[in-house]
């Protein structure tokens, strides 16, 4: 059949190159077909199969529709499902459906957004969606976002600005001359930060554990009275949303603080910092713009696909400093009309993720962020209110889209989340908090809604029934 717009190509090899594109579309909307039906986590005889995969490398290549069609029926049942409305593990977004379009589509262009010369659609996409970006969240004017792989890269990337920049201002060149002989900067974080923060801390040179840290309140918030006396230069790690309880700490009180010494302010928001998007959450948010620089991911509650890390900064300039590399094939200097991805990120060649993020932020504009941020919020109190009348201990304040419960204690918990994963209708995970076992819920999904909050509550109270037979059943609430 010909396509008259589209003659077809003189290569040989053109028709089956589209031939595997539209046999990997086809399959991927069959697992979108079959996804909803089945268990969360996958059927342990799935990833029995998965043996499957375990050929020597051939020495001759194979079919590749052979190979598609490996992936799909061999690795397909055995994904979590994480793009339907009932996974509440880690702080996992899914991915909404035009994000997914556009990573297909855009998969076939294969650009390369490191410069605008190598791809002029990555470069005019990208300066549309950071300045929309920057307007949906609030952050103050001349604040520009740029993509890395996550929020631990993102926080890495702000993290050695600010300490070039902070160095900087001491007399110290770092990236030429390194850290070695550096004048001493003192970096603050709270006693609640994610564990990646530690990674980022150690990767960028300043150290994992070479840190002041302030004592967090029992919902994990830094507290701001306990902030070391310091007068010489900080960098402080602040936090908008922590990862069990969902808490964000008093930022203006920190930037109050810092506004007495010298010092660069620093927020790790790999999830919280969309609640700037619903104005709703106001009095969570008073004070996050007063920091210098800023990580949020695309990946989890804004459900674009894997790897999209969003570092924003105040200090385009200081970005440029530490990420900008010269080479005689380059073009030369950049104007401020031309934005070179690679001179300011910590990777030179690098997938054009803006455009996922264009595709959501276009599809839902600024009431739909807002509505997936609210939404999901309310969904997470549905789940605490249903568990607490179920019989189970809520441990925080759920001011976002965290929820963490216990029963009884840390032993019972964990049996608990055990059989909930092994029952397959939801999946949630564990974590420590108060130096006990506790269920984590985290509601990050554009799918889910009030009825799913409901599926898991009743998933969650059935089998915890199951584990107390003797009158501990959940019962209906007093009141
Ligand atoms: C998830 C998370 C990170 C790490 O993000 P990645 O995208 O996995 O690199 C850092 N900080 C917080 C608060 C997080 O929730």
């Amino acid at each position: 059949m010909t396509d008259e717009r589209h003659p077809p190509a003189t290569t040989a090899g053109a028709d089956p190159a589209r031939r595997l594109l539209r046999a990997a579309s086809a399959m991927a909307v069959g697992y979108a077909d079959t996804v909803d039906g089945r268990r969360v986590a996958p059927d342990p005889a799935a990833v029995a199969a998965l043996a499957a995969f375990d050929e020597p490398l051939p020495e001759t290549g194979l079919d590749p529709l052979a190979t598609l069609r490996l992936l799909d029926e061999v690795g397909g049942p055995a994904t979590v499902a994480s793009t339907g409305a009932r996974y509440f593990g880690f702080v996992t977004g899914g991915s909404h459906p035009v994000a997914q379009g556009a990573a297909a589509l855009t998969a076939a262009w294969d650009q390369n957004a490191a410069l605008p010369v190598m791809s002029p659609v990555a470069a005019r996409v990208y300066d549309v969606v950071a300045g929309w970006l920057v307007d949906l969240l609030g952050l103050p004017a001349g604040t520009r976002p740029v993509f890395v792989s996550g929020a631990t890269v993102a926080n890495a990337a702000c993290l050695a600005a600010a300490r070039d920049a902070v160095l900087a201002g001491l007399g110290w060149d770092v990236q030429s001359d390194g850290l070695f002989g550096a004048p001493p900067i003192e970096v603050v974080v709270g006693e609640r930060a994610h564990s990646t923060l530690s990674k980022s801390l150690g990767l960028v040179g300043l150290g994992r554990d070479r840190v002041t840290v302030v004592p967090a309140d029992d919902q994990g918030r830094l507290r701001a009275e306990r902030l070391p006396r310091s007068t010489g230069p900080v960098l402080v790690c602040a936090q908008a949303g922590e990862v069990n309880t969902g808490a964000f700490d008093p930022f203006d009180a920190i930037a109050d603080w810092l506004a007495e010494r010298s010092g660069w302010l620093h927020v790790d928001g790999a999830f919280g910092l969309w609640a700037l998007a619903d104005p709703g959450r106001a009095g969570l948010t008073a004070g996050l713009d007063r920091a210098d620089s800023w990580a949020t991911d695309g990946h989890k509650w804004l459900n674009v696909g894997y790897d999209c890390g969003i570092a924003f900064t105040r200090h385009t300039a200081d970005l440029h400093r530490t990420f900008t590399a010269a080479a005689g094939y380059l073009p030369a200097a950049t104007g401020p009309d031309r934005f070179e991805a690679m001179h300011h990120t910590p990777q030179s060649s690098q997938r054009a993720r803006q455009f996922e993020v264009w595709a959501v932020l276009r599809t839902l504009g600024r009431a739909g962020v807002a509505e997936l941020v609210a939404r999901t919020c309310t969904v997470a109190v549905a789940i605490a209110d249903g568990l607490r009348a179920g019989g189970l201990t809520v441990l925080n304040d759920v001011v976002l889209n965290q929820v963490l419960v216990r029963l009884h204690d840390g032993p019972t918990t964990e049996a608990l989340i055990a059989a909930v994963q092994d029952d397959g209708r939801i999946w949630c995970g564990p974590t420590r908090w108060a130096g006990e076992t506790a269920m984590r819920i985290s509601v990050s999904s554009w799918r889910t809604g009030l009825d799913d909050a409901a599926a898991a509550v009743d998933a969650v109270l059935d089998r915890a029934s199951r584990l107390h037979p003797a009158g501990r059943a959940p019962g209906v609430p007093g009141t």
